[in-house]
């Protein structure tokens, strides 16, 4: 644990460990949501979905790295039990019961929206007192906001691609 980590950080260090482990479920949870989507994924472009929902699932564990790392140095423990995952977790976990790909889809969706308004909480709250913290944050933020805009844009692709079915059936 870093003495001086925790020493220079200007702010209540037990609720950013708290807020950190929340972020860490989150993390854990939004790695499996996509993992087991890819997985049960159906329907059009699945070849070009899948892979790329594969590739979010890892970066969402390189980011519960990241968190995990910096809980440790903060003088925290990060979450020892996945017991904990869903009760920490301020996102929803959401079963893949429909693997019809929009539905999917739309699962990560939430699950990133989600992720956004906790690490621009996480940036709000250290802005200016803990710096490497809020750099960690401004990082996975950035990539939050783009797992976002892959979702959006394969979104409007299915979107546009059910218009011009209807437009052929005409
Ligand atoms: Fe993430
Ligand atoms: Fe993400
Ligand atoms: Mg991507």
């Amino acid at each position: 644990m870093g003495q001086k980590a925790v020493d220079i950080a200007k702010l209540d260090v037990d609720k950013l460990i708290q807020m950190l482990n929340e972020a860490l479920a989150e993390e854990w949870l939004a790695y499996y949501q996509y993992w087991i989507g890819a997985r049960m994924l159906e329907g059009p472009m699945r070849s070009e979905i899948e892979p790329e929902l594969l590739l979010h699932a890892t970066e969402e564990l390189g980011h519960a790295e990241l968190v995990a790392d910096r809980i440790i140095q903060l003088g925290g423990t990060p979450l020892l039990n996945p017991d904990q995952w869903t009760k920490f977790a301020r996102c929803d976990y959401e079963e893949p019961t429909d693997p019809y790909v929009e539905e999917i889809l739309k699962q990560n969706l939430n699950g990133e929206r989600c992720a956004i308004e906790r690490y621009q909480e996480i940036a709000d709250y250290t802005d200016g007192k803990d710096h490497a913290t809020y750099q960690m944050a401004i990082t996975i933020l950035n990539d939050e906001l783009e797992h976002e805009h892959d979702i959006e844009d394969f979104l409007a692709d299915l979107e546009r691609l059910k218009e011009d079915i209807k437009k052929l059936r005409l």
